[in-house]
């Protein structure tokens, strides 16, 4: 079994087809997917749990789970209403972590401030919720900016709370896979890891023990060659798998078993869940 810790199911690209496209996730072994819960705006957050809602239960699905949270350039649009509406979807079994939260310096969007103000404000509801993060971190090319300020507001604000977190599609180097590891986070590599240009995330990714891997899709986004470019899915998952088993020098099973069990470890959950 494997487990895609990171697509955006509530995206309008699945409208037509969410349901059999949960169900080839299923037929490819995908025993469960997290629904990132950040929608279009913050206040689509819920939709995430909603789709959980829909489909848990139904034959030949892989069991779902939820995230929620306000994305870096949605910062703007965080007040007290927004944090309220947080706290209650945390509060909630099928929202295991808040996210995706942390800071993207290479798109334009939010101001910095803004956005690291609004990462801190979600790490002080996911704290009182005892929920873990799942990170978003992208800086100007070249360059660490978004890295050193996440890093920081993460070892001083975060650290604390031992609740660890997820490195969503991870982009870093060694450094920045090091500082996360020591602050108790699982580094997850999505489709880009199989691009060909991706050598030095591969060099990386081969020094990352197998007992803090996760895979995910980051659907519909970052299509895995050679689907390069299309809609991505969670059936799909298991090429970056096949990737990780290649550095390791690992059994796909291996992979698959290590990052289930990385990704039941962090959330504390039971070992059936799939489906
Ligand atoms: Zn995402």
């Amino acid at each position: 079994m494997l487990i895609d810790s990171h697509a955006h199911l509530d995206s309008p690209r699945y409208t037509d087809d969410r349901a059999a496209m949960l169900t080839r996730a299923f037929e490819a072994g995908v025993g469960a997917v997290l629904a990132i819960g950040i929608g279009e705006k913050a206040a689509e957050m819920h939709k995430a749990l909603d789709i959980c809602r829909q489909f848990n239960g139904q034959p030949n699905m892989p069991r779902l789970f939820a995230s929620a949270g306000v994305y870096p350039h949605n910062a703007p649009e965080i007040d007290e209403a927004v944090l309220a509406k947080l706290d209650s979807l945390l509060a909630e079994p099928e929202v295991i972590a808040c996210g995706e939260i942390g800071l993207d310096y290479y798109h334009e969007g939010a101001a910095h401030p803004i956005q690291r103000e609004g990462l801190i404000r979600q790490l002080e509801v996911a704290a009182n919720r005892n929920r873990p993060i799942l990170i978003h971190c992208r800086p100007k090319d070249g360059v660490t900016d978004a890295w050193d300020d996440l890093l920081e507001i993460l070892e001083a604000c975060w650290r604390p709370t031992g609740l660890g977190g997820i490195m969503h599609c991870f982009g870093g180097g060694w450094e920045q896979a090091r500082r996360s590891l020591d602050l108790g986070f699982l580094i997850s590599f999505a489709g880009n890891i199989t691009y060909p240009k991706a050598q030095p995330l591969r060099d990386v990714a081969a020094l990352i023990p197998l007992d803090s891997l996760l895979v995910e899709t980051d659907a519909p986004w970052l299509a895995p060659a050679p689907q390069r470019g299309k809609r991505n899915e969670p059936a799909w998952v298991a090429r970056a798998a096949a990737t990780l088993a290649e550095l390791k020098g690992a059994e796909a099973q291996e992979i698959a078993a290590a990052t289930t069990k990385n990704f039941l470890r962090l959330f504390r959950l039971r070992a059936d869940v799939g489906n």
